[in-house]
């Protein structure tokens, strides 16, 4: 296979774009499999390096890279000291690649090492035909989830550990944001007995698929006031559980402005500029509240609960992919994502 090229998506420039063009094809180190992309979704990090945002910019090491992190591949080759995967096996990639050695890949939290390599971001991604992965970032899919649906597996699995640490049971449950993070949120808490779910969005495509995925209230955030909406839906005693999804500016004020006292609030969605709160006593410290952050999956529980959803059909979240393009109509992905049209999108290498 050396020497063979391949077509890929390329960030090559610190400016706004990404090329599209022909690439030698990756070889797998002693310790890497060689996989060959049947599919690749598009997540927000992906957006925030195609403008080549600050945000984006202080993630990534050097130029040129291949950016994705979101896929479901077949695996082709291993590496001479790849024990467990073989090839022909469908597979996910993680995109968090733990070092092994630090204290929190020492003590069961490899998703948050110290050292951190981000697949997609650090060292090239899936947005091509074929990419290489470290054997221990990768996760060997069980049942046969369809490659369009198992490259989802990795921002679902945010939003099921979003979901867990929230405990929605029967409680009022605010979703800020209705990106494909919040709407995987939403369709989970209906699952787990939430009460009542609560979303609030600016964008009225994702307010209508925020119904779909079960939402009992929409508060249309360009209208409404978030808070008297949530106040209004829970008799005034605010929603006892809260996951922020939006990374809006102000919206973590809002959310903790919304929750219950005594509640749960999960911050997810990366915040755009510094996180401040408006009343630090009526909004945070009387309010007895708990706070919680996430950085990725558990290694390997988180996939293995959201391949067992999907699979079973105990979660459908068909709905949030909106658009599937041939990956080399990147630019079109891209367009669309950005005009507020499209929500989850998925690229086809071999389209
Ligand atoms: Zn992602
Ligand atoms: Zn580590």
């Amino acid at each position: 296979m050396n020497a063979e090229s391949m077509m890929a998506v390329v960030k090559a420039r610190p400016e706004p774009g990404y090329d599209y063009t022909s690439v030698p094809r990756p070889q797998p180190k002693p310790d890497e499999v060689l996989v060959r992309i049947e599919r690749a979704a598009i997540c927000g990090t992906d957006i925030l390096l195609y403008k080549w945002d600050p945000l984006a910019q202080s993630l990534i090491k050097e130029l040129p890279f291949i950016p994705g992190h979101e896929c479901c591949a077949e695996v082709m080759e291993v590496g001479a000291a790849v024990r467990s995967i073989s090839p022909g096996a469908t597979v996910c990639a993680e995109t968090h690649i733990p070092c092994g050695g630090c204290y929190q890949c020492t003590h069961g939290l490899p998703h948050i090492c110290k050292n951190l390599v981000l697949f997609g971001h650090h060292v090239n991604g899936c947005f091509a035909e074929y990419a290489v992965v470290p054997a221990k970032a990768v996760y060997c899919l069980t049942t046969g989830l369809p490659a369009e649906t198992a490259c989802l597996l990795e921002p679902f699995g945010v939003s099921l550990r979003g979901v867990q640490e929230a405990a929605p049971e029967g409680k009022a449950l605010l979703v800020n944001g209705c990106g494909p993070i919040g709407l995987f949120a939403i369709a989970i808490a209906v699952r787990s007995g939430a009460a009542r779910i609560i979303a609030a969005e600016v964008n009225p495509h994702r307010l209508k698929l925020a119904e779909t995925m079960g939402a009992h209230v929409t508060v249309d955030a360009r209208q409404a006031d978030v808070r008297q909406a949530v106040l209004d839906q829970t008799g005034g005693d605010g929603a006892g559980c809260v996951i922020e999804a939006s990374g809006a500016v102000g919206a973590v004020a809002t959310c903790l402005s919304c929750l219950r006292k005594g509640g749960r609030i999960v911050i997810l969605g990366n915040p755009k500029g510094p996180v401040e709160i408006r009343d630090v006593m009526p909004d945070l410290m009387h309010k007895e509240l708990t706070l919680r952050t996430l950085h990725g999956r558990r290694m390997y529980e988180t996939w293995e609960q959201v391949e067992a959803l999907l699979a079973d059909g105990i979660v459908d979240i068909a709905p949030v992919l909106t658009h599937t393009f041939p990956m080399g109509r990147i630019a079109e992905a891209m367009a669309a994502i950005l005009s507020g049209e499209a929500c989850k999108v998925e690229l086809d290498p071999r389209a």
